[in-house]
């Protein structure tokens, strides 16, 4: 039976999400999924079962070995101490991080997943995360900096589909930061699939060996990916297919000093070559 709740959340000042209803059970596309190119509606695509299995897509020990020590170096090589994890999801950078001893803010526009983080810090070190449902475009509202760093992994700034809720996010997170911090953010490399090149087919973000994360449709405007689970039970995102140098005129034009890309966490790539890029973004 799926329950219909109005969700009006502390994070959502979004005019249009605080008063839509979200079915918390089953993701709702309607009609035309490939219409479905709004900002706002991840929070109608995690929720149920997509967010009871995302910790099976992901594979917490898989993706810790493919990203090995990255994530952690950059911020130690910084003298990093504070950092607010932009996009929790269930949790996994923000475990791993205070494992690691960093003082750590968990913030995720989506109540469901953040209380599948909260929980997974306790199971995983007894970790009591610190959590903030907030939407990126809204975050100072929100969380109170600042940070020494921000990061937004694991594909998630692509779920953002115009240019301005792009600009107003950094916007966010830039003020977030100390006047020497650094923000993290990665996207999954759309430029290879948009133009056809094959990528290395590693795998460092959906490492579950029983998942299959495919491509359903992709145009210059949507890559809607399908999430097929043993069982057969299927869930699906809708995103904006970011390009490398897009994101990196973005982080120029919100005032990053340097930015850095790594492809699959390696200085040197071959461009159609990498699953994943990572910039790093030093506001100094
Ligand atoms: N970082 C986690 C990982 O790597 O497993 C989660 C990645 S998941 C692909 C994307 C996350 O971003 C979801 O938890 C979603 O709720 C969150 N998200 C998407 N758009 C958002 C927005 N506008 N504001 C806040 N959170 C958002």
């Amino acid at each position: 039976m799926s329950q219909n709740v109005r969700v009006r959340s502390r994070g959502t000042l979004n005019p249009t999400a605080s008063t839509d209803s979200v079915d918390l059970r089953h993701q709702v596309f309607g009609d035309n999924p490939l219409e479905v190119r709004d900002t706002g509606h991840y929070t109608h695509e995690y929720v149920g079962g997509i967010v009871d299995r995302w910790d099976e897509l992901i594979d917490w020990d898989k993706r810790a070995d493919g990203e090995g020590r990255f994530f952690i170096e950059q911020l130690r090589s910084r003298g990093v101490r504070t950092v607010l994890d932009a996009a929790t999801g269930t949790g996994f950078h923000s475990v791993r991080l205070l494992d690691a001893g960093f003082d750590t803010t968990s913030a995720d526009g989506s109540p469901q997943m953040l209380a599948r983080a909260f929980r997974n810090g306790i199971e995983h070190g007894g970790h009591v995360l610190r959590t903030v449902n907030s939407d990126w475009r809204w975050l100072t509202r929100d969380v109170r900096g600042p940070f020494d760093a921000v990061i937004c992994l694991g594909n998630s700034f692509t779920h953002l589909f115009s240019e301005h809720d792009r600009r107003k996010a950094l916007a966010e997170f830039y003020a977030l930061l100390k006047h020497d911090g650094v923000l993290i953010i990665d996207q999954r490399n759309y430029d290879a699939i948009l133009d056809g090149e094959s990528s290395s087919g590693r795998t460092y973000y959906y490492c579950g060996a029983q998942v299959s994360a495919r491509p359903d449709h992709v145009d210059e405007g949507l890559a809607r990916y399908r999430y097929t689970f043993p069982g057969g039970d299927e869930y699906f995102l809708n995103m904006y297919p970011l390009r490398r140098d897009y994101l990196r005129g973005l982080l120029r034009d919100t005032g990053f000093q340097r930015i850095d890309t790594y492809g699959d966490f390696q200085e040197t790539y071959a461009d159609a070559e990498p699953d994943f890029f990572v910039h790093v973004a030093e506001k100094r």
